[in-house]
């Protein structure tokens, strides 16, 4: 597999390729840093992290508590979005241990949690296929259905966690129906398991060296085998960090590590 240097950009339309033990990239000099197990690039080797709050802030200017996606939270709306990241994992946790399963304005605030800062079409029309079915009983039925099942604690297994993404086939709900739709899937299950299922989008694969056309493959099975290669590296990044983020943040390792790749891209 070719890895580019995460730090360089493209010149002339072209990535700077990098071959694996190599711990300086020879066009920006930034050191690269490696972890064994994945083969895939450490790109956090000199991360400040006392700026990664400031730094992943600076990236969410198009966040707006005014969306009318967001009236779950009524006259409690969050103001940023970590701050609206932070209150979704809370009314989650909440909902599954009192009903054991996600409602309708918790699944629609999520889903624009995830895209508002991506195409704003996709946003429209996803959220908007959502509040179009607010008032019909199966759609509600479905969600409650389907979240219920991840109401059995996961383990931090990375074949688990691929199963109860494709636990998401044949339910017909916007957001997740296709089975190839992992950034999305992901970020539902992440909610329910914030402390094991990683967060993922092209962006962070940039990060880590992995040029998204790969992602673009048209085998489905294939985009599951490299979310499953990324959840093992996440997971060693937060064991290599552990140290340094422990008890400097408020969400998980998990979620500080994914916010960090994000910054670095
Ligand atoms: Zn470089």
């Amino acid at each position: 597999m070719q890895l580019y240097c995460p730090f360089c950009k493209p010149i002339n339309g072209s990535l700077i390729p990098v071959i694996y033990g190599q711990t300086t990239c020879s066009v920006c000099s930034e050191q690269l840093g490696w972890v064994q197990k994945t083969g895939w690039i450490d790109p956090l080797f000199n991360y400040n992290w006392n700026n990664l709050y400031s730094n992943y802030d600076a990236r969410c200017k198009r966040f707006n508590p005014n969306d009318p996606c967001l009236q779950v939270f009524s006259n409690k709306r969050p103001g940023s979005d970590r701050a609206c990241y932070n209150a979704l994992v809370a009314l989650v946790s909440n909902e599954m241990t009192k009903d054991r399963c996600i409602t309708l304005p918790t699944y629609l605030a999520i889903t624009y949690w995830k895209h508002y800062s991506g195409r704003a079409k996709t946003k429209r029309d996803v959220c908007g296929k959502i509040i179009g079915n607010m008032g019909n009983p199966n759609f509600h039925n479905d969600l409650a259905e389907l979240t219920n099942y991840y109401s059995i604690p996961l383990a931090a297994n990375e074949q688990a966690i691929i199963g109860y993404l494709k636990k998401m086939n044949g339910y017909d709900m916007p957001g997740i129906k296709s089975f190839d739709t992992i950034p999305t899937r992901a970020t539902l299950l992440h909610m329910v398991f914030p402390d094991v299922v990683p967060l993922y989008d092209e962006q962070v694969l940039i990060a880590i060296g992995i040029r998204n056309d790969k992602i673009h493959h048209k085998d489905p099975s294939r985009k599951y085998s490299y979310y499953q290669t990324y959840t093992t590296h996440i997971w060693e990044l937060v064991q290599k960090y552990s140290q340094v983020i422990k008890g400097n943040f408020t969400e998980t390792s998990l979620r500080i590590l994914d916010m960090a790749l994000w910054v670095v891209r």
